[in-house]
């Protein structure tokens, strides 16, 4: 229990303790620090690392994973949303931090008071910003073929040009995203940086090239070590996932996500008195049945996978459906001597039975990023 200073009245806790939930993330920050210093290792020594922590640090906590890659040194961060980088300037992140396109200027009295960088895409957006009377830190952000935000590359320099003539906005940078949509004819990677290169040379041969061009995150970090330029900005390769077809550099990754772990909060025998037995698949007389504390408001699937499983005393159980709100049900046939109370591993190990990442993802119809994407801000995380 902690003191309150102010009351003199005990807390039972706090907000984000996992003991009052009985649900939690483990998330490995020394994968973390490990995924940096593999990528720190493979770059020139002058190239900066910007980590992309967007979606709350890939669902692991974006304030707790910039504390870690600061103290390893990282320069700056980039997010897409405000909320992230309060969370990070709360927590003592001092360093750059980039805004992807998601603020408005009507956001203006935040970012200044936190000082951050902000993306324009556009001249209209370089105006409205710079209506808000008061110095601005930009980076511009060109769209080389991905068809998202960004100036194309034909408008790109005109905008370099009229952001550095601008004594109110401090240019810091220009960067992509290089990334690409399906098309008839591919254009690919080398496309994308041939496109930057000629935007950085007539910037350059005008005077008004920034400091920082940025274009490379996970994929092209592993497959393009020419495309690094003067900074990187990866995200998913911090949590552990290498996004690359044929990587060139090979670093061996860890994964950040170590455990969805839950409760069983209600066991019962099913007994006759309880009416007939619900006719979906894995119900029957008789059986143990356990209720537990998570369900698809916490990310788990609206509708239960048919293979759907998780651990409890170290066996492999089955969930059965329907999912509810905060609860699932589950098959206790295989663990007669679970109670109540007992930890449920949706991810993870328990007693040398394993449910892998990949198993998971596919139950959850999606791939390993989209998995980090399903963390829900609310479940508590604990950090090891
Ligand atoms: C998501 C994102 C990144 C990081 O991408 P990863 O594939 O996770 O490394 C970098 N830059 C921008 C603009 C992004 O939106």
């Amino acid at each position: 229990m902690t003191p309150s200073s102010s009351s003199g009245t005990c807390h039972p806790g706090h907000i984000g303790d996992p003991a009052l939930r009985g649900s939690w993330y483990e998330i490995d920050l020394g994968a973390i620090r490990h995924n940096y210093r593999q990528l720190r290792a493979c770059l020139r020594p002058e190239v900066k690392i910007y980590a992309c922590l967007k979606r709350n640090g890939y669902g692991c906590g974006a304030a707790a994973v910039a504390a870690a890659l600061a103290s390893e040194g990282a320069h700056g961060f980039a997010v897409a949303s405000l909320l992230d980088a309060i969370s990070m300037r709360n927590t003592g992140i001092t360093g750059p931090i980039l805004l992807y396109p998601g603020a408005l200027p009507t956001a203006w009295p935040m970012i200044e008071a936190l000082d951050l960088t902000i993306s324009i895409s556009s001249i209209e957006e370089l105006e409205r910003w710079r209506a808000r009377r008061s110095n601005i830190r930009v980076f511009i952000k060109v769209d080389l073929g991905f068809f998202r935000a960004g100036a194309t590359p034909r408008e790109a320099v005109r905008l370099l040009a009229l952001a550095s003539a601008c004594r109110d906005v401090r240019l810091e940078g220009v960067y992509a995203h290089l990334s690409e949509l399906p098309t008839s004819k591919p254009s690919d990677a080398t496309d994308q940086f041939t496109r930057m290169l000629a935007i950085l040379k007539e910037a350059g041969a005008r005077g008004i090239r920034p400091e920082v061009a940025m274009i490379s995150s996970t994929e092209s970090v592993l497959a393009h070590p020419e495309m690094d330029l003067d900074a990187v900005d990866p995200g998913a390769l911090l949590v552990g996932l290498s996004e690359a077809a044929i990587p060139i550099r090979h670093l061996a990754l860890r994964p950040a996500l170590k455990t969805i772990s839950t409760s069983l909060v209600a066991v019962k025998h099913v007994d006759a008195s309880l009416g007939p037995v619900p006719e979906i698949p894995g119900f029957y007389a008789g059986m143990r049945l356990g209720v537990v504390n998570f369900g698809w408001g916490d990310g788990y699937p609206r509708k239960v996978p048919d293979k759907a499983q998780a651990l409890i005393g170290g066996k492999r159980v089955r969930l059965l459906p329907p999912a509810h709100l905060e609860h699932l049900r589950v098959d206790l046939t295989e663990v007669p001597d679970a109670r109540f109370g007992d930890q449920v591993v949706l991810l993870g190990r328990q007693c040398g039975e394993d449910i892998t990442h990949e198993e998971v993802a596919s139950l959850w119809g999606t791939d390993l990023v989209g998995l980090y994407g399903q963390l829900r801000d609310h479940v508590p995380r604990i950090y090891t």
